[in-house]
C-alpha cells in the first residue's frame, strides 16, 4: 500500500499531552493546503491504479471542526482516484458510533488511536484524559464497525512499571489490533515533561530498555498477527530539541538486531547451528554492533 502523509499539527487535540510537541515530532511546517492538494495529486498520478492511502497524522483527526474535515476531505477527493482511501490518526475519546459512520462515509478505511498505554495510572500521569477502558472500548468499536484498526504504544510513560507494562501485553493480545506502532517517550524541549524530568520526578528508558522493551512486543505481535509498523519517534526530529530519552535515528535498526540476536540465542549450539542471511549480519554489526557483542558474549560462554 502506498502512503502519503499530511502532518496536521496538534489540531484538534482536546488537551496537549505531557510529553507531545508533534510540530518538533513530525519535523513539518503548518499545513499549506494548496501546496499539499498539489502534492497529493501528483503522488496519486504517480500511482494511478495502485492502492493507495492519504493519511491524516499528528493530531487528533475526529476531534477537528467537522467542517475543516469535510472541506480538507472533499478538497483532496477531487484529486483522487478510485484506488485511493484516507487513513486518520484520532483519540480515542473521539470515536463513538456517529463518529464513525461519518468516517465511513469519507471513505477513511485505516483508523489509528494514539492510546499510548492502556493502564490508568499511566494514563493519568501523562494527562491523557481517559482510562484505560475507554481506550480498550474505543479500540473495539473501531474494530467492530470494520475498520482497519491501528493503535499507537509509548513504552516508558510516567508512571509505567512492569505491571503496566504486561497490562499493555496482555490488552493487544485480546485485543488483535491490525497494526501497532511503538513510540519509546523521549523528552522534548519545551512540553511538560521537561519540567518534570528537570525536578527529578520522570526518569526516561534508557536505550537499552527500550530496545528490550519493544522487541518483547513482536512474539505477542506475531500470536495475534499484528503488524508492527513503526519503531520509535520520526527521524527527522531535530536531536537538538531532545532533552533526554531513548532517541536513535535509526531505533528501528536496532530493535531488528537485538530481535535477530535473540534469534540466534534462542538455538541450542551443541546441538545446530545459526544461519544468518548477510543482511542479517550487516544488522548485528550495524550502529556499534552491541547486538553482535551480545551474540559473541554469550557464545563464550556457552560453548
Ligand atoms: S499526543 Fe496526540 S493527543 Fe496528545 S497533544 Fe500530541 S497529538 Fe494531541
Amino acid at each position: 500500500m502506498k502512503i502519503f502523509p499530511v502532518f496536521l499539527g496538534m489540531r484538534g487535540c482536546p488537551a496537549r499531552c505531557v510529553y507531545c510537541d508533534q510540530d518538533k515530532i513530525s519535523g513539518a511546517p503548518d499545513l499549506d493546503l494548496k501546496a499539499t492538494i498539489a502534492q497529493i495529486q501528483d503522488f496519486i498520478t504517480r500511482n494511478a491504479g495502485l492502492p493507495k492511502q492519504i493519511a491524516f497524522y499528528g493530531g487528533s483527526f475526529t476531534a477537528l471542526d467537522r467542517d475543516f474535515r469535510e472541506k480538507l476531505l472533499g478538497s483532496v477527493l477531487e484529486v483522487c482516484d478510485s484506488f485511493t482511501s484516507f487513513r486518520i490518526s484520532t483519540h480515542p475519546l473521539f470515536v463513538d458510533h456517529d463518529i464513525l459512520d461519518w468516517c465511513a462515509k469519507w471513505n477513511i478505511k485505516t483508523i489509528e488511536l494514539g492510546i499510548q498505554d492502556f493502564n490508568d495510572e499511566v494514563l493519568k500521569q501523562s494527562c491523557r484524559g481517559y482510562t484505560g477502558k475507554q481506550a480498550w472500548e474505543a479500540a473495539v468499536r473501531v474494530k467492530e464497525k470494520g475498520f482497519e484498526l491501528g493503535i499507537q504504544l509509548m513504552p516508558g510513560l510516567p508512571g509505567w512499571s512492569p505491571t503496566s507494562l504486561a497490562e499493555n501485553h496482555t490488552r493487544l493480545l485480546e485485543l488483535k489490533a491490525d497494526l501497532l506502532r511503538l513510540y519509546p517517550l523521549v523528552v522534548i524541549r519545551g512540553t511538560a515533561l521537561e519540567k518534570i524530568f528537570h525536578a527529578g520526578q520522570y526518569k526516561p528508558l534508557d536505550l537499552d530498555e527500550a530496545v528490550t522493551q519493544c522487541a518483547d512486543y513482536f512474539p505477542i505481535a506475531e500470536q495475534v498477527r499484528t503488524r508492527i509498523i513503526k519503531l520509535g519517534i520520526p527521524s527527522n526530529i531535530d536531536a537538538k530539541e531532545i532533552v533526554a530519552g531513548p532517541w536513535h535515528p535509526a531505533f528501528g535498526e536496532l530493535v531488528k538486531a537485538e530481535l535477530i540476536a535473540r534469534k540466534v540465542l534462542s538455538i541450542n549450539p551443541q546441538e545446530e547451528a545459526a544461519t544468518l542471511s548477510r543482511e542479517e549480519i550487516r544488522m548485528l554489526k550495524a550502529h556499534g554492533g552491541k547486538a553482535l557483542d551480545k551474540v559473541q558474549k554469550w557464545f563464550e560462554h556457552n560453548t
